[in-house]
């Protein structure tokens, strides 16, 4: 679960990026973060893993109180969630295989298990033909199949998604979201995804919370784009 409580963000330049912003994403949910540029967006994805911490308020994620990590311990607690980007973040003098594996490498697991659990990441992300291959030899949908599959191959409980699909065509964005919606299907991943696409709002409903000059301004559950930037 994810508990916003009473978050604001102010920058030391004085902006404040979020006001008071109080939510709860329950296990298992696919909630879109919207909004128009500036609105807040990347300070909420921010205050969920680590990178800042509120001014004011909690920010609890799975129970662990973020806001509060130690700075050397905010490496660990990113390991316990996957985040995924529109620009992929693939290792590029690592091949597919091996950028999955990395993520496994790190938290301690064994040879054999990692194997396994990569071949099982590339049949979920579908892309058991190019393990062998280097980020620059894949398309973008490939690059992020395998930024995606890199991300969940240690089950995180919560995935973060900034504008996934930002950098893709309407069919290559299309995949990103069913591969999306396969993953919090069948592995239950809570998945929070910033998107400013109205597209993919409207055609894939789920909750929806729009941001605004950093105030939540909707919540809705059945989603739907409402306002276009
Ligand atoms: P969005 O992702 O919706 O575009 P951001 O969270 O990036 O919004 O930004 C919210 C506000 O905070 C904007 O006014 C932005 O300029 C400001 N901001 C974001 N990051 C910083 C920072 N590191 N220092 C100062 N101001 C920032
Ligand atoms: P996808 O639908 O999986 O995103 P595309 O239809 O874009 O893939 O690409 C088809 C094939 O062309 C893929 O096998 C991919 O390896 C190759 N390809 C596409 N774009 C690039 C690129 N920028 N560099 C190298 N290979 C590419």
């Amino acid at each position: 679960m994810i508990v916003l409580e009473n978050i604001s963000k102010e920058y030391k330049n004085g902006v404040h990026a979020l006001r008071d912003v109080t939510l709860t994403i329950e296990d298992g949910e696919f909630v879109y973060i919207i909004g128009p540029t500036g609105s807040g967006k990347s300070t909420m994805i921010k205050l969920l893993d680590g990178e800042e911490i509120p001014t004011s308020g909690r920010v609890l994620v799975e129970n662990t109180d973020v806001g509060k990590l130690k700075h050397s311990k905010v490496p660990i607690y990113r390991r316990n969630i996957g985040v995924v980007y529109q620009d992929y973040r693939l290792l590029p003098r690592l091949t597919v295989f091996e950028n999955i594996a990395f993520a496994l490498e790190v938290i301690g697991m064994k040879k054999v298990d990692i194997r396994r659990r990569v071949r099982e990441v590339l049949e979920l992300v579908s892309l058991e033909d190019k393990a062998k291959s280097f980020p620059s030899e894949l398309s973008g949908g490939q690059q992020q199949r395998a930024a995606i599959g890199r991300a969940i191959a240690n089950h995180p409980k919560v995935l973060i998604a900034d504008e996934p699909t930002g950098n893709l065509d309407p069919q290559k964005s299309k995949e990103i979201m069913e591969l999306l919606e396969k993953i919090n299907e069948v592995e239950n991943t809570t998945i929070v995804m910033v998107t400013h696409d109205s597209t993919i709002v409207d055609r894939y409903k789920k909750r929806t919370i729009c941001l605004e000059e950093g105030y939540v301004v909707a919540d809705i559950m059945k989603g739907g784009y409402l306002k276009h930037d």
